[in-house]
């Protein structure tokens, strides 16, 4: 017998800001804290699903303004009303509702996703996968003056991280003694990835890689080490270093990434449910990675509890996605929520509360 339908009736928004315990600085950019829009799809039998999306206008383009409009004016009036069941037809409608917008698509699509796994009285991520229950996270290391940065590497060490991610990319060669300074300072079983975030060109990319890996300062992996355009640029160095190179801002949707896997472009792909638009997209990603058997991390913008976890079900589902950049609610003063995976520290350990488990968001809904 074929389950009744279960109808969306209705998708409102909130906002949610939340202090960062400390100042997040890139290549690109300085943010003091978390400023998201929320949205919340209700069912008729009156369940709810939750989603998040931080406007991150520098890498996806995406405004407070466009993320409400695109879900007010184009996404809600696309699939309200549809069967929460054919969660596969939901998804498809708002993708046709509005080209881009992968903030807004990703806010809705999570809480589409965690609605259609508490109707199915699952976690998600056992219903995507279920590949694995704990998952271990790095923390960000912040673009600063060496001894800041050291100091940082230091009291995340303390706090239990043992694998760091540390920005550069301002500087080129004057990167190499940074990373040579956190190297000493955490000794050589701390796992280091270096995060670019686009700031080199190809030359410099290649002196400074090649400098660190001289200098044995066993960097697991650098990421997106030139501007995300240029594929042949990402192509070069990945031929010509061996540590391997991570594409992430040349990573949005599938097609991306199998552009990327074509071209030998980079060793590895940073999906962001952000840059995907939400969860549909990114197990594409993950089925393309797999068929090539290139390995994935999963990463977050500047995400609190509710969109990060989101990230960890999919991450918990798929073995493919072998490593985690999910330290968003780590680097928040607060966490405003009740449910969801528990975070402590590196790890986050899944349970058994049905959809992406929260439960509890301290927002005004209209
Ligand atoms: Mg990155």
């Amino acid at each position: 017998e074929v389950p009744p339908p279960m109808r969306i009736t209705g998708i409102a928004t909130g906002e949610i800001q939340i202090p960062l315990a400390r100042p997040f600085k890139t290549a690109l950019r300085t943010v003091e804290r978390v400023e998201d829009i929320v949205v919340r799809v209700t069912a008729e039998n009156g369940m709810v699903g939750y989603g998040e999306a931080p406007p991150t206008a520098v890498i996806t383009g995406d405004t407070k303004g466009s993320v409400l409009s695109a879900i007010h004016q184009h996404i809600a009036p696309a699939i309200t009303s549809m069967d929460i069941l054919c969660l596969d037809e939901v998804i498809e409608r708002m993708a046709g509702s509005i080209k881009g917008n992968t903030s807004a698509k990703a806010a809705v699509d999570m809480a589409l996703y965690d609605l259609w796994a508490k109707v199915m009285g699952k976690p998600l991520y056992q219903l995507l996968g279920g590949y694995r229950d704990t998952i271990e996270t790095d923390l960000t290391i912040s673009v600063n003056p060496v001894p800041q940065m050291v100091a940082d590497s230091l009291a995340a060490v303390q706090d239990g991280y043992r694998v760091l991610k540390v920005k550069v990319g301002k500087e080129g060669m004057a990167d190499i003694p940074r990373i040579a300074a956190i190297r000493e300072a955490v000794g050589p079983d701390i796992r280091i990835r270096v995060d670019a975030n686009q700031g080199w060109t190809v030359k410099d990319a290649i002196r400074v890689i090649t400098a660190m890996e001289d200098k044995g300062l066993g960097i697991q992996l650098v990421e997106q080490p030139v501007p995300a355009h240029d594929l042949e640029g990402m192509a070069k160095i990945t031929q010509k270093v061996y540590t391997p190179i991570l594409a992430d801002e040349s990573v949005f949707s599938p097609l991306d990434a199998l552009e990327i896997i074509r071209r030998g472009a980079a060793d590895l792909i940073n999906i962001k449910l952000m840059k995907t638009g939400g969860i549909h997209e990114a197990l594409k990603i993950c089925a393309v990675a797999s068929l090539y058997g290139v390995e994935c991390m999963m990463g977050c913008m500047l995400e609190s509890k509710l969109a990060v976890s989101a990230a960890a079900h999919l991450c918990a589902a798929k073995g493919i996605v072998t490593r985690a950049d999910l330290d968003g609610p780590s680097l928040c003063s607060i966490d405003p929520y009740e449910g969801g995976p528990e975070y402590s520290g590196a790890l986050i350990q899944m349970n058994e509360l049905p959809g992406i488990g929260i439960t509890g968001v301290p927002c005004n809904f209209s």
